[in-house]
């Protein structure tokens, strides 16, 4: 295996290990220690492998407390024009999304969050 296929199947071990520790950040959201520190990690791999976070996951966290979101306990959701605006109530962080872009899977977003 020469080096651009080592480096690419290390990328590729990289972001399925992000994956899952999103996922398990989303599973364990209730648990404040376990989703943090699962977001830390994940954000920590991305950016030494250089891996962008999937953007279904970027709304999910807040990106400078890494607090998993929870609509009306961990973030506060505003629809206002043209974009969707995330404040995290942990840290004060403010996240603004173009609403066009998200209007296709808000109501998913709220129903994700909401269990
Ligand atoms: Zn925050």
């Amino acid at each position: 295996m020469g080096w651009k296929e080592r480096k690419a199947n290390r990328k590729k071990i990289a972001s399925e290990r992000i994956k899952e520790l999103l996922e398990f950040s989303e599973v364990h959201r209730r648990d404040e220690d376990l989703s943090t520190s699962s977001i830390k990690t994940a954000v920590a791999i991305s950016k030494r492998h250089k891996i962008r976070i999937a953007s279904r996951y970027k709304r999910s966290f807040c990106k400078k407390c890494f607090t998993v979101f929870i609509p009306d306990k961990t973030v506060r959701i505003r629809i206002g024009k043209g974009k969707i605006t995330f404040t995290c109530l942990k840290c004060g962080h403010i996240k603004r999304i173009p609403y066009t872009k998200e209007k296709i899977d808000l109501k998913k977003v709220k129903m994700e969050n909401k269990n």
